[in-house]
């Protein structure tokens, strides 16, 4: 068994606390990076350790580690993608407020009458981390593929002097 995330939580409280956040989070519940996996059993690990820095900017620090079945777009096949993800992200309340963040933050922006489900977040960094084209780092296609392709370079050749082959052929036939 493992340990479920909350599904809702105050994320400038957890800093004020500085709580820490550790669970586990089914793929199949995360709606948007769904229909990019092959196969959607698994589960992400989730470390988050909220905080305030020194000059009194709430943060969230944090650690996903998860492996993706993805569909390798070369032979169509299950393509294993594990993903560690290190974080860092600065709480604001505004998109304005952003630029005042340090530079070593990412934004989590937050609606500042809301709570929030930390797995939204998680699946945020997920998608961000996702292969633009995802593929075996091997041949991955079945040798029936690469055989016929070669043989069709070897064949050039010999189809140029076979008209008369073609013919010899025909004639033979009747
Ligand atoms: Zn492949």
């Amino acid at each position: 068994m493992h340990q479920q995330l909350p599904k809702e939580i105050d994320p400038f409280r957890f800093a004020h606390n500085g709580r820490e956040l550790e669970g586990e989070i089914e793929l199949t519940s995360l709606s948007r990076l769904k229909p990019s996996l092959f196969n959607d059993a698994g589960t992400v690990k989730v470390k988050m350790r909220f905080d305030i820095d020194q000059i009194g900017t709430p943060y969230m620090q944090g650690q996903f580690v998860t492996e993706l079945s993805m569909t390798c777009e070369r032979c169509m096949g299950e393509l294993l993608y594990p993903i560690t993800i290190e974080t860092l992200l600065g709480l604001v309340k505004h998109e304005r407020l952003v630029s005042k963040l340090s530079e070593q933050y990412e934004p989590w922006i937050i609606d500042e009458s809301e709570f929030v489900n930390p797995a939204d977040v998680v699946e945020d960094e997920l998608i961000l981390a996702l292969p633009l084209v995802p593929k075996h780092d091997f041949d991955c296609l079945p040798k029936e593929v690469w055989q016929s392709g070669d043989e069709e370079v070897g064949e050039k050749p010999e189809k140029q002097a076979s008209p008369f082959a073609v013919l010899s052929a025909l004639k033979s036939k009747k």
